[in-house]
């Protein structure tokens, strides 16, 4: 029966909600060879991210962070789409799911559809369009990448519905469609259904209901959107004026504060604030003023501390810790006034503002909550999943996995990483697909173009504000016009949209183009897309190159114009030089080796050795020490009082006893070569003089991070002195003895948020708050301080701070210029600090001090790895991912991934989830028989090789040899493109593809000799 079973086992993956969680589990899946049905209740997918603006931490436009998982990449041919759909029921088990799905009718036949407006624009009211501020109005192609790329119809709003019918020049109107019903067999089910946003009516102190000029952050992020009601122009509701002063409130409906609020913080909204006070002042004017009214601020995602600096410092934006009382507007006047206290709580503070923005947090909506019900997984308190210890993408039904803002409020990288870890998941329960016939993509055959003159066409995209700020298109497409080989130069409304390929594509075809020149922004973005645009055209893929002027002049030169017009010029002038020369190129295949290494043998990496193995991959755990378990042996209880004990040693037994898992213990990585499916790196073991090589295809990062021990206050001279961790410790080991306690101080951000550590460690308030807890739990009758900057207590730790402040722990607040100060007296601790709120000096005798000291990275031992890999390191030298959201667990050397506090510092169970997230981007790699690796490799010429050997000396990965003939010959397989060859090379007889000496000298002759006007 069992043996029955695995055979039927589908290749399916339900996947509800396609947001930017359920997209990237989609393409995960499709990615190891999973097939998929993403259903999306809206009429497009993209969910909230179709809505925002820009999004931090990199502030991009959002439909650019889109644009890459919309575009038709090829390993979409798995994924199915399926909008204005829901589930209704789920029944059956873990890889043996029967779904029914209903699909509400569209009117429009998706498959004729073409997006041509022409319909829109004779029966607006018919054909919804325009969403307003409102961002659940039930909108279509409400931005040109919508996805899918058709119009709905409302045929109650229509008069005369056969006039519409006959509008449509594809005859794509169904004015009898009906709704349907399918049923479809899956493995798994992934729900990513995400969150909605409290709603501040009727809180009338907030003045929500009665004043235009009070908006929710969502709200003010479509007024800031090029897609939005004002084609983000930023004016006031009210007048249409722009506004001078902006608040913002935050925490509305998060923290239990409002009548119907969520218990738990809503993670995003500080660092959403921030984004959109710093961008109102980069994109509208500096002078608009711009002030946060915050009850504490929750920068702890990796580098967030920076970006919370550089609002307050570069932009000035203004934060006052404080709740406004409310919101109110004086008779007959039209500004909004402010009432609240000042930060010491003294003085009664009235100040008018234009524009108020309200910080709405997340909900889970009665609907979500309904179909959560019926798919039959528990929810807790506040209709959130209830997801297994240790394993944030589990539900207590097997087979049914989460992502996103549905599981707990988060951000986009964190949605990211999620979503991969719920793909590895549901990976585990399916099979991979067979060989799909829809797998060939009908391409036309490549144009030989040789010999052809550069026929070059130009293209400047205008990204609404981004590349329209501060540049003048039209100028800069008469300006392209003049230069050598441009036949044709336009300027295209909407850039990175597919209505600018089709644009292109029409001329490719009617112009005769054999090369093209973008302007737009990042080509890590983009470029891809516009690879793909040149195979459909039949023209070779690296016949196009992408000028940045989006970052490169328009957001670097935002308030001068004139400069980044002239930069642009030449951005554009030096692209047009260099692919004029560009040479048709053949990407490189290479074989995939399917085994994997994992570096480090902590919580983080046993998780991805063992899902790796658990998808029948070979891996290697090379660990540093002699033990398995990493810091996590340390730790007794999680905050939610899982025992991490059992989990370590359960982790560790399946680890030991994987035969597909080979340990490598007390082992260093001593060097490496190679690349993406085809690594090979050397180790030497601390009892073994002799190197050992492991071949592998891919690399996990998992190294970790050290528990901090700064010599401050005391700590290492006093007994009575100790980190949270030791005190984790001797609570279970020597509770009588904590039991004795009387006063507890705990002081925070010890080591963390400072001049040499400026980021959060994140995970320092939950541990003070869970020992806290377990403090008081002891002994009831104890009095606990906790001296804190900021309580960053985000999602669901929220209730364990409330619950801390129940139990009697005391929170007091110190500033970073008056810090505690600690003396020892008479054996005892002496603890001194301002107490805000009386603004007097209070000293507690305490028992025991007990420091927040956090993570660090390991600096020495990074840096020696982080070279032999060739991986950079940030400024306090954690991994530095390759982008914080589009790929926020691969590192820049392709086929290498990051999992756990390698990457910045986080809790056990979020280090797990990374790990599957590794896990998951890793075996897309490793199901692949041969993976494409570009063409950027360096190719030497032998007639003028003069087989000096330099190249041979200097090639970081010892490629080159000289071969039977007597000259330099490097193999394309092995090649990584890194120049360092082709610099070093004396004759000039290596070229690097892609980067000729004769492209990188055209650009430097337009730049410099060329006269740009
Ligand atoms: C005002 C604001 C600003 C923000 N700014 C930033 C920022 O700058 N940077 C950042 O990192 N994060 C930001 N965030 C957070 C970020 O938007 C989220 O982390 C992210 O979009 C969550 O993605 P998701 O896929 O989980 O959910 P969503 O984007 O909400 O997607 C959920 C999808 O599921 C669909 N769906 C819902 N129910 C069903 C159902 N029953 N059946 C089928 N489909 C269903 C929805 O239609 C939707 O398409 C911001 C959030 C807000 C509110």
């Amino acid at each position: 029966m069992e043996e029955k079973k695995r055979e039927t086992i589908t290749s399916r993956v339900l996947v509800i909600g396609g947001g930017l969680g359920g997209i990237r589990t989609a393409v995960d899946l499709a990615e190891a060879e999973r097939t998929v049905l993403l259903v999306d209740r809206a009429r497009t997918i993209g969910g909230l991210m179709t809505q925002l603006d820009r999004t931090f931490p990199t502030n991009n436009c959002d439909l650019c962070t889109l644009a890459p998982y919309l575009s038709e990449g090829s390993h979409r041919k798995r994924i199915e789409i399926l909008t204005m759909s829901t589930v209704i029921d789920i029944t059956g088990e873990k890889g043996h799911f029967n779904a029914t799905i209903q699909t509400a009718p569209r009117y429009i036949n998706q498959d004729k559809c073409t997006g041509c407006g022409i319909c829109y624009e004779a029966f607006p009211d018919c054909v919804h369009f325009d969403p307003g501020l409102d961002h659940r109005a039930p909108t279509c192609m409400r931005y040109p990448q919508a996805t899918p790329q058709a119009f709905s119809i409302d045929p109650a709003a229509c008069h005369d519905i056969e006039a519409l019918v006959n509008v449509c020049p594809a005859g794509a109107i169904v004015p009898d469609d009906s709704g349907r019903h399918c049923q479809i067999s899956c493995g798994a089910v992934v729900m990513s259904p995400g969150a909605a946003l409290f709603e501040p009516t009727g809180l009338d102190y907030l003045g929500y209901d009665a004043f235009p000029d009070v908006v929710t952050s969502l709200e003010y992020e479509r007024l800031l959107s090029a897609s939005g009601p004002t084609t983000g122009q930023l004016v006031r509701p009210s007048n249409g004026r722009p506004p001078e002063k902006i608040a913002w409130i935050q925490c509305i409906g998060s923290r239990g504060i409002q009548k119907g609020a969520a218990a738990s913080c809503s993670s995003a909204c500080c660092m959403f604030a921030l984004k959109e006070a710093i961008i109102t002042k980069e994109r509208f004017r500096q002078d608009i003023e711009t002030t946060i009214f915050y009850m504490d601020m929750r920068t702890f995602g990796k580098d967030y501390e920076h970006y919370l600096a550089r609002a307050r410092d570069e932009f000035g934006v203004r934060l006052i810790r404080s709740r406004p009382h409310s919101i109110t507007q004086a008779e007959g006047e039209e500004g909004l006034i402010l009432d609240y206290t000042s930060e010491t709580c003294t003085e009664k503070m009235t100040e008018p503002f234009d524009m108020v923005v309200l910080a709405t947090g997340f909900r889970i909506d009665r609907e979500t909550a309904v179909l959560a019900e019926k798919i039959g997984i528990e929810l807790n308190e506040d209709n959130y999943p209830v997801t297994a210890p240790f394993n944030a993408v589990a539900t207590s039904r097997p087979g049914v996995y989460v992502a996103g803002t549905f599981q707990e409020p988060k951000d986009i990288p964190e949605t990211m990483v999620q979503a991969s870890a719920a793909a590895c998941m549901a990976v585990r329960d399916t099979a991979p697909a067979a060989a799909d016939d829809t797998e060939i993509v009908s391409l036309p055959p490549e144009r030989n173009v040789a010999g052809e003159e550069p026929k070059i066409g130009v293209f400047i995209g205008d990204c609404g504000e981004d590349n329209g700020k501060g540049i003048d298109g039209e100028q800069l497409v008469a300006y392209a016009r003049t230069l050598n080989g441009v036949i044709h130069a336009a300027s295209v409304e909407q850039g990175c949209t597919r209505v600018l390929m089709e644009a292109i594509r029409q001329a490719i075809d009617e112009q005769g183009l054999n090369r093209l020149v973008i302007g737009g922004g990042s080509p890590r973005v983009s470029e891809t897309a516009f690879q793909e645009l040149m195979r459909q055209a039949g023209l070779n893929k690296y016949l196009v190159e992408i000028a940045n002027i989006r970052d490169q002049a328009a957001w670097v030169h935002g308030h001068q114009p004139d400069q980044a017009l002239q930069k642009a010029k030449e951005l554009i002038a030096m692209a047009v030089g260099s692919v004029a020369r560009a040479r048709p190129l053949v990407d490189k295949r290479l074989p995939v080796i399917k085994e994997a290494l994992v570096v480090g043998g902590g919580v983080a990496g046993m998780t991805a050795a063992l899902e790796l193995a658990g998808q029948g991959f070979r891996v290697y755990l090379v660990e540093k020490t002699a033990e398995l378990g990493g810091v996590a042996r340390f730790l007794k209880q999680t905050l939610e009082k899982h025992d991490v004990q059992s989990f370590i040693s359960d982790l560790v037994y399946r680890t030991r006893t994987e035969k597909r898992i080979e340990i490598i213990t007390a082992a260093s990585i001593v060097d490496h070569s190679g690349m993406v499916g085809m690594f090979k790196t050397e180790i030497v073991n601390d009892n073994k003089p002799a190197r050992r090589q492991i071949v592998h295809g891919v690399t996990i990062i998992a190294t970790g991070a050290r528990p901090n021990r700064p010599a401050h206050y005391l700590l290492g001279s006093s007994e009575r002195v100790m980190t949270q961790l030791e005190l984790q410790e001797r609570a279970f080991a020597r509770p009588k003895e904590v039991a004795a306690w009387d006063n507890v101080v705990m002081i925070q951000c010890v080591g963390s948020r400072t001049g040499d550590n400026p980021n959060c460690s994140r995970i320092c308030c939950q541990a003070a708050i869970k020992n806290a807890i377990k403090i008081l739990e002891i002994n009831p009758e104890a009095r606990v301080f906790v001296l804190y900057r900021d309580i960053r207590t985000y999602g669901f730790q929220e209730k364990y701070y409330q619950k801390a402040r129940e139990l009697g722990a005391v929170f007091i607040r110190y500033t970073v210029d008056v810090p505690p100060e600690v003396t020892e007296v008479n054996g005892r601790i002496d603890v001194s600090f301002i107490d805000p709120i009386m603004n007097r000096e209070v000293t507690v005798s305490a028992d025991s001090l007990v420091l927040s000291t956090g993570l660090i990275a390991d600096s020495s031992t990074n840096k020696a790895w982080s070279s032999i890999f060739k991986l950079p390191l940030t400024d306090d030298n954690y991994l530095q991912e390759d982008h914080v959201k589009l790929r926020p667990i691969d590192l820049p050397v392709p086929g290498f991934f990051v999992a756990g506090t390698a990457h910045a510092p986080k809790t056990i169970t979020e280090s797990v989830t990374q790990a599957r997230a590794a896990a998951s981007r890793a075996i897309a790699i490793l199901t692949k028989d041969s993976i494409t690796v570009g063409a950027a490799v360096a190719q030497v010429d032998g007639s003028i090789c003069a087989s000096c050997l330099i190249c041979v000396r200097a090639c970081p990965f010892g490629i080159p040899f000289i071969n039977a003939d007597g000259y330099s010959e490097i193999d394309p397989a092995q090649c990584h493109g890194c120049g360092v060859c082709v610099a070093e090379c004396p004759a000039k007889a290596i070229q690097l593809m892609q980067f000729e000496d004769d492209r990188i000298l055209a650009k430097l002759e337009e730049l410099f000799e060329r006269t740009v006007a």
